[in-house]
Order: structure tokens, then sequence, then C-alpha cells
């Protein structure tokens, strides 16, 4: 891949995080400047752009830590940062304050803490490994991870939320896929924004996964000039589904510092959102949410299909504009006779 002599300068100067990219991914993509694989790694000028309201920290999570890793937002979901490490660094980072950084690996007196957090906390019912990218550990350090929480927790449900199916393919190896498969109930969520990174590569390590009995699922960023357009999202959730793949979120991108640029308007996103709907089966379609600033939690987009109540019963409106009513038993009044 050739770079200009700006972006060369950017790639050499103190970027946050750095720019890095896989083999993989270098051959997927054009020389194009707007290239949507290229433009999620390639660094430009409009990073150094920082609105007011834009923060290192967009959701928060550094003051819902109650274990250092550890995210507890919710009553029975939690999050771990394994590391600050990915195979490649996406310039949309909502992490950007910790991916590329020192941050680093967890390390096993770390794992031993969040073991003893989670024997506490009975009530917790899912466990998200994200990062960084946690496949992006030594295979070592992913099972004694999973294998630990697992010995203390063996009903929990962990969620393995990674990039390196789709942009590190090789690194996706049968033993490792099996050892994850024995710490079931683990459900696998990759991230993938356009149908071009669902290459024959990736494909095979995804299949990896589901012949193990791992279910995979997908969370997409509404990326502007990367996959903003209805056509370019219909065919990624419409090939998701054809590879077994089950669209979980797509996401409005969150307030991190230097992404402005990457960021559609609200209005434009709930617009394409809707339009999606039509298109799109219900497997097909993802939930589109934006996380809250400063720790508020995820909001579901859904659009309100519901528009009244009357005598007549709830007054409900499908996405293409047909209206009826629906009445409850209870309010409904029933005829003597
Ligand atoms: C996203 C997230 C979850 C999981 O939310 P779901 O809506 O269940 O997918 C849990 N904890 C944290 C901190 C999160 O950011
Ligand atoms: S893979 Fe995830 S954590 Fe890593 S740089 Fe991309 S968005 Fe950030």
């Amino acid at each position: 891949m050739k770079f200009s002599d700006r972006e060369a300068d950017l790639i050499r100067s103190q970027l946050k995080p750095p720019f890095r990219i896989t083999r993989h991914w270098a051959q997927l993509l054009s020389d194009d400047p707007d290239d949507p694989l290229r433009r999620q790694v390639v660094p430009s000028e409009e990073e150094a752009i920082i609105h007011p309201f834009e923060v290192p920290d967009p959701l928060g999570e550094e003051k819902n830590s109650p274990v250092p890793r550890l995210i507890h937002r919710y009553r029975d979901r939690a999050l771990i940062i394994t590391t600050g490490v990915c195979a490649l660094y996406c310039r949309y980072c909502f992490r950007r304050r910790l991916t590329g950084h020192d941050y680093g690996e967890i390390e096993s007196e770390e794992i031993e803490r969040i073991v003893h957090w989670l024997r506490e906390h009975p009530e917790l019912k899912e466990l998200l490994l994200s990062g960084g990218d946690p496949l992006s550990m030594s295979e070592e350090k992913i099972i004694l991870l999973v294998s630990k929480i697992r010995e203390v927790r063996p009903n929990l449900v962990m969620r393995l939320a990674t990039r390196i199916p789709i942009v590190d393919p090789a690194r996706v190896k049968g033993r490792l896929v099996k050892q994850l498969a024995e710490e079931a109930p683990l459900w696998v969520i990759i991230q993938v924004n356009h149908v071009r990174e669902l290459a024959p590569e990736a494909v095979r390590a995804i299949r990896k996964f589901q012949q193990c009995g791992l279910p995979v699922l997908s969370q997409t960023v509404l990326l502007k000039g990367i996959n903003d357009d209805v056509e370019c999202l219909v065919n990624l959730f419409q090939s998701l589904v054809t590879f077994g793949v089950k669209p979980y979120y797509l996401f409005q991108g969150d307030l991190a510092e230097g992404t402005g640029h990457f960021r559609l308007p609200l209005n434009d996103a709930r617009i394409l959102v809707d339009q999606l709907r039509l298109r799109l089966s219900g497997l097909a379609m993802p939930n589109f949410a934006l996380d809250l600033p400063d720790g508020g939690g995820k909001v579901p987009l859904t659009r309100d299909y519901v528009l009244g109540f009357s005598s007549q019963g709830w007054l409900l409106q499908t996405p293409d504009g047909q209206q009826g009513y629906y009445k409850d038993v209870e309010n409904a009044t029933v005829d003597a006779n």
C-alpha cells in the first residue's frame, strides 16, 4: 500500500493510538484515499480536531471500575478490558485513551482479583471479554483467563469481543478455538463494518468458531464515509446472516476525542436505520444504539411504532406505514348479547 507524504508524516508522529495494520488488512484495501477499509486505519489530520464535548473516556468507564480492568455498569453484566493491544488500530476507536498505549495485558494478579470479585457477585450473569482485542494475547493467557473465570462461575455467560477473525484471521487457530469451546457458554462477537471485510480467510476463521459450537454475533460502528449508506449496510448485514452470523449491534459513534469526522449526525443516522428496517429481516437487522456519555449506559434507539391509545385500542404502525389497532383483553368492552 502507498502513503501520501502527509500520511507518512502523520504515521511517524506521536499518534494515539499509533498507526498499526495487519498484512491481511493491507491486502484488502486500495490506494484510493476514500477506500472504506483504508479510512478505518490510515490516520488523517482531522484526528487533531477535538470538539469541546469530546472526552478521553466517553463511556465514563474509569469511574465504574470496582476492580482494575473491570467495568461494572449494569447489575447483571460486566466487562473486562483484557488488554490495550489490538492487531490493528481503528482510527475511530472509542477506547483510544488506552488502546496502543502502555496499558498492556491483564496480569495473573489482576485475573485473581477479578475472579475473587466474580465469586462475590453471583448476581452477575454475563461477562464481556473486551479490550483492546483479547485475541491479541497469547493462547496461554487467553485460556488462563477464561478457565479461571469458568472455575468459579460454571454458568456465567462469557462474550468474547474481537476483531481478530476479520483483521488477522490466520491468528484464529483450531487449537485455541477448541479450548475456548470447552469453556462454553461463550459467545463470540466480531466487529465488522464493511462487506469487503468478509474475505474468504475471515469467513473461514468465523466458521472455526461455529464448527466448535460457539455462536458468532457481530457489531458494527456507523462510520461517515465508510458505511453510512443503505445499500452498503444491507449488503453487510445480509452477508453476515449468510455466514451464520447474527448482527447484534449497530453503534452510533461515541464522543471520543478526535473522532468527529467519523460520526454521522444522529438525525441522519436514525433516518438511515429506518430505511434499513424496511430492507432487512428481523434476523439481519441489528439493534441500533449509542452509549450515553459519562457512563450513562447503552440507549437502544428504536423508533416508537406505538402511535397512541384510544377506546379502539392501541394504534400501531408498521415500519412501512401500515396502521392498525390492537386491543388488550382488559380494555375491550364485551358485548353481552
Ligand atoms: C455494552 C456493555 C455491556 C453489554 O450490554 P448489552 O446491551 O447486554 O450488550 C455490559 N457492560 C458494559 C460496561 C458495556 O459497555
Ligand atoms: S479493535 Fe476495537 S479496541 Fe481495537 S482499535 Fe479497533 S475499535 Fe479500538
